[in-house]
């Protein structure tokens, strides 16, 4: 581990001094210990904010959810209203690594989270995401657990959130706050897809931090879940995931939230699948149907071709388990 300088703030404003002079945030570190202990990260100066108040989870005026960053995955999975209101987050929190893993990390840092790539943790490989321009060992390497959506000639890796599939569903937003102020940024702008620049994730401006995510207030009832196929059945990642949100009004569906995991550079909406849903009645058929598109302009690799049908299963499967049918 490189030498580094540590530094405890207590409230946003020396948060956001720190963050100005290069200081990186940490709260639950549990990515960003491991990786500056395998000398990927190698940040001078670390900021711990875990004492800042970002830590409650509130309905909305309007019906949504709001969660602090510093909520802890365990405290979000378990809530009365996340459980209540949207059970795809509850699920994905559930089925996200160890429950002393879940204790620790925080909102805010799941969807920080770094790829599990190997060659991107294995400061020998070329790895365009780490080191800009040394090429990716994964393309030609061992890539059954990477992307088939959303990749580009410098970087096939995943986004390893499951948390975040579900906040990609469900289309919230990320409110940020920086040395310019509050703003807030939809979900599906805040996590950038690789193109040329692999080693730029989020859309995040210098110093700003995570304050918190909001989900949007759905039509309800709202019936949701999470499905995460994986080689074991705990503690893994995902190779392909599910999440799904349906209203469903006498007898017809009039919403449909849909994403995909395990197979996205970032978390993959499913537009084509929903719009097959919108309108009809719930019923097999229509689950088989509208999952046909899951995998629309996908793009496998040597040894993950696999996940093209592996996805569509895991779609149609999760839209049977929250839509029901017959
Ligand atoms: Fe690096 Fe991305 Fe290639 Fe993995 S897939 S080696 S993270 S550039």
């Amino acid at each position: 581990m490189h030498p580094f300088s540590f530094t405890k703030v207590s409230d946003t404003r020396e948060a956001l001094d720190a963050g100005r002079d290069g200081g990186r945030y940490i709260a639950g570190g549990t990515t960003l210990v491991d990786l500056m202990r395998e000398t990927v990260e190698r940040p001078g100066t670390l900021v711990d904010i875990s004492a800042l108040p970002m830590r409650e989870v509130t309905v909305t005026r309007r019906g949504g959810l709001r969660i602090g960053a510093l909520v802890s995955m365990a405290e979000a999975a378990a809530h009365k209203a996340v459980r209540a209101l949207y059970p795809v987050i509850s699920e994905a929190l559930e089925l996200s690594a160890s429950a002393q893993l879940r204790n620790m990390a925080t909102i805010g840092g799941n969807i920080m989270q770094r790829t599990r790539c190997t060659y991107f943790r294995d400061v020998s490989a070329d790895c365009n995401k780490r080191e800009p321009g040394s090429g990716c060992a994964a393309r030609e390497g061992v890539n059954r657990t990477h992307a088939i959506l959303g990749t580009s000639e410098d970087c096939v890796a995943t986004h390893p959130s499951d948390l975040a599939v579900a906040l990609a569903a469900l289309e919230a937003d990320v409110h940020l706050l920086g040395p310019a102020g509050e703003r807030t940024v939809p979900f599906a702008d805040f996590l950038l897809r690789p193109g040329s620049t692999p080693n730029r994730e989020q859309a995040l401006r210098p110093g700003e931090l995570i304050t918190a995510v909001e989900v949007p207030a759905h039509p309800r009832p709202l019936k949701s879940g999470y499905l995460k196929v994986r080689d074991r059945q705990s503690y893994e990642f995902a190779l392909t995931s599910a999440a799904v949100a349906l209203h469903i009004s006498r007898g017809v569906i009039r919403e449909a939230k849909v994403a995909a995991g395990g197979v996205g550079t970032v978390p993959w909406k499913l537009p084509a699948v929903e719009r097959q849903l919108i309108g009809k009645r719930p019923s097999n058929a229509l689950w088989a149907q509208a999952a046909e598109h899951a995998a629309d302009g996908a793009r496998p690799l040597q040894h993950n071709r696999f996940k093209v049908e592996l996805l569509e299963r895991t779609v149609e499967r999760q839209l049977r388990i929250v839509g029901g049918g017959k």
